[in-house]
């Protein structure tokens, strides 16, 4: 039987795509694109010359038995979606999920990623991390989720949308208050790509003041919950020790 490559191409930056991620669409019988258009305009850009079907979140269910039974006839495909690692919300996982239980092989290469990106580069905890994908769209239920989140004591990423990032920042404020940091990563590896990080009120402050902080492509970062000895010995003791070791440095 032939091999599914999970295949990531580019968040926004066309010198991301790996030498073996090109060789791999060219070599493959067929590639399941998300959005066939698009990745037919990727392929033109790096000369790759191949088939390519489509295989969206609406389609994904029913092309996967077609896409298995090409596999077991000894064709190997790749598998992209728009932007950056398929599956990482993005179609593939029913795909991947099938050709596990049939017992087909399955190799991913490594590419873009935005979580990935976006946490090698905030400054945030990244021993530890949670991903949530999206938010819920609707407000009960997305600061439902962020009181879940209030204790968790890992760095929480998540996906964001332009046109609800002031909905989100507004309410982390109202759950998170000021007291955890955030950092927005916008428009990574593209020609503005800008990192920002204060609690929700300061960049909802920076966001309305200047509009274009609030285009783009984004990935907002939550600090985790501070688990230290804060609590029981009182947040002054804390500054204390901080200016303590500050002093040892001093000549
Ligand atoms: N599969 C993609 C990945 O590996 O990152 C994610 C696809 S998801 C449908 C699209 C979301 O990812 C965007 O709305 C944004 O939150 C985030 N994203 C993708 N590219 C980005 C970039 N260049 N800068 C910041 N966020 C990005």
């Amino acid at each position: 039987p032939g091999t599914l490559y999970i295949v990531p191409t580019p968040i926004g930056n066309l010198g991301d795509m790996t030498e073996r991620a090109i060789k791999t669409l060219a070599d493959v019988a067929a590639i399941a694109a998300e959005d066939t258009r698009h990745t037919r305009k990727l392929m033109q850009h790096y000369g790759i010359q191949n088939d390519v079907f489509a295989l969206h979140e609406h389609n994904e269910t029913q092309r996967a038995d077609a896409v298995i039974e090409r596999l077991q006839q000894g064709d190997s495909l790749a598998l992209v979606s728009d932007a950056g690692t398929p599956l990482i919300n993005d179609p593939g996982y029913v795909l991947v999920q099938r050709c596990r239980q049939h017992g087909l092989k399955v190799v991913a290469l490594p590419g873009a990623c935005a979580v990935t990106v976006a946490l090698s580069a905030a400054g945030l905890p990244t021993d530890r991390f949670a991903f949530e994908g999206f938010l819920p769209s609707k407000p009960q239920q997305r600061r439902a989720k962020l009181e879940a989140l209030k204790t968790e004591p890992r760095t929480v990423v998540v996906y964001e949308s332009p046109h609800r990032i002031l909905h989100t920042l507004a309410d982390m404020n109202a759950v998170l208050g000021t007291e955890r940091q955030l950092v927005l990563a916008r428009e990574l590896t593209k020609q503005f790509e800008t990192y920002l990080n204060g609690s929700a009120a300061e960049l909802l402050q920076i966001l309305t003041d200047d509009s274009n902080q609030q285009r783009g492509e984004m990935v907002l970062l939550i600090s985790p919950l501070q688990q230290e000895t804060e609590a029981s010995d009182g947040p002054g003791e804390a500054a204390k020790r901080t200016l303590l070791l500050l002093l040892e440095d001093l000549p």
